[in-house]
């Protein structure tokens, strides 16, 4: 089987085509590639913009892809045509999201196959089984029953941290995701990409090669890479709950606080670390490199920190605990996925509170940030389950996976 992929949901503008052999369930990825436009001046992603490099580059894209279109043995589909068309149908911006999927549906109209409507967040988490599929190699893939060569199977964990969203989802199977906790007001990778602003000096800043700020923060915390010995030194998990209950110590003459620390509820919450580093900044114009570099730090761990507390409280909730009784994998996905520190922290973090038996899986950085490769994987995953979207359907931009808190997967008619 073969699928053409297309991504537009935010900046990149991302065609995939891959191929899977249903009888040994191997894929390859014929055509993986993404354009993004450049949003430095706007120090940040603005939509308008992005429509518009949707709309020039995605065409260009598709003949370059297409030229690679696998011929078929059997001879079914004529040269150039592949099964189906696989596209991002929400959620994410109305208009990027418009442009793919109009796109597509001429394509699945060209060629005469059908179109499968992708959910974004669905293929995020799914990444790990396309990285298998591949036969690449999963970078994090440890604890109990790693290394696997198929799978994860369902059910297993994701937690969805990128640009637009922070998610703890137990994921049942390919269209059965229910969400524990999600957050309140802004998503992880938008309070990394505003706070990289407030820390990170001019020149740094000015001289990104573009507006992923969570990861150029990343690289300023740790110009060295990171090593074991330097997270431990940033963040030392505590073993008791009561850590729950504290503020972030930094050393410093300020502090950043812990979101929710005064309740168990399962959700998220990330304005209140954003706006205490925007007043920090605001307060010490003139603070040195290293006392910048410590901010940095300081932010992701109270951040990271957060994410933990709330897969310990979910892990630990008698109602949750019940749910996720055959559940002991954990797929980190999306674009704050990439993030080294972050892995240390959950790591060391369920360790401490006795969840040391927790298999973390994580996708190669490549794979974490926006690509159609997942797309076409998701489609290809929902194809074979039968699924198909009909050709006058609209665009998501606001798409809760769960089934309890909308059209779930399957999306509205
Ligand atoms: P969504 O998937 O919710 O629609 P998105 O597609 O814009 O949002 P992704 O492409 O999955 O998001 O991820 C982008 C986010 O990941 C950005 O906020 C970026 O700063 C963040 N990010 C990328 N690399 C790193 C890193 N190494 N550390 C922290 N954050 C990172
Ligand atoms: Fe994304």
């Amino acid at each position: 089987l073969t699928t053409l992929a297309i991504e537009t949901s935010c900046d990149d503008t991302a065609v995939a085509i891959l191929t899977r052999d249903p009888e040994d369930g191997r894929s390859r990825l014929v055509f993986n590639e993404r354009i993004s436009s450049d949003h430095r001046q706007f120090r940040g992603i603005e939509p308008l913009v992005a429509v518009q490099g949707h709309t020039s580059a995605l065409a260009p894209l598709l003949r370059r892809a297409v030229e690679r279109m696998p011929s078929h043995g059997d001879g079914g589909r004529a040269r150039g045509c592949p099964d189906f068309v696989s596209v991002t149908r929400g959620p994410g911006i109305m208009p990027n999201l418009s442009v793919g999927l109009s796109t597509a549906k001429g394509l699945a109209v060209a060629w005469n196959v059908p179109l499968v409507g992708v959910h974004h967040m669905q293929a995020h988490a799914l990444t790990p089984r396309l990285v298998r599929s591949l036969g690449m190699r999963m970078p994090v893939d440890e604890g109990e029953g790693a290394g696997t060569a198929s799978g994860p199977e369902f059910p297993f964990m994701t937690l969805l941290v990128s640009g637009g969203h922070t998610q703890l989802v137990h994921s049942r199977s390919l269209t059965d995701h229910r969400i524990i906790a999600t957050t309140a007001d802004v998503a992880i990778g938008n309070l990394l990409d505003h706070a990289a602003r407030d820390i990170l000096p001019t020149d740094v800043l000015e001289s990104a090669e573009d507006v992923m700020y969570g990861r150029v923060l990343e690289a300023f915390a740790f110009p060295d890479g990171g090593t074991p010995e330097e997270y431990a030194a940033a963040f030392q998990p505590s073993a008791t709950r009561a850590d729950e209950l504290v503020d972030h110590p930094t050393g410093y003459d300020w502090i950043l606080p812990l979101p929710l620390r005064h309740t168990r509820r399962l959700e998220y919450s990330f304005t209140a670390i954003g706006t205490t580093v925007q007043r920090i900044a605001k307060a010490n114009p003139s603070m040195s490199v290293p006392e910048r570099r410590a901010l940095a730090r300081h932010t992701m761990a109270s951040a990271f920190r957060h994410l933990a507390s709330r897969i310990c409280l979910a892990l630990e909730d008698d109602k949750v605990k019940w749910a996720l009784r055959d559940t002991s994998t954990l797929v980190i996905a999306g674009g704050v996925a990439c993030n080294r520190f972050l892995l240390h922290t959950l790591r060391s973090t369920l360790e401490a509170r006795a969840h040391g038996h927790i298999r973390f899986v994580v996708p190669p950085p490549e794979l974490c940030t926006d690509n159609a490769a997942m797309i076409a994987w998701t489609g290809m995953e929902m194809f074979e389950g039968g699924h198909h979207t009909d050709l006058s359907v609209l665009a998501i931009n606001k798409w809760p996976m769960d089934p309890d808190k909308g059209p779930g997967i399957m999306g509205a008619p």
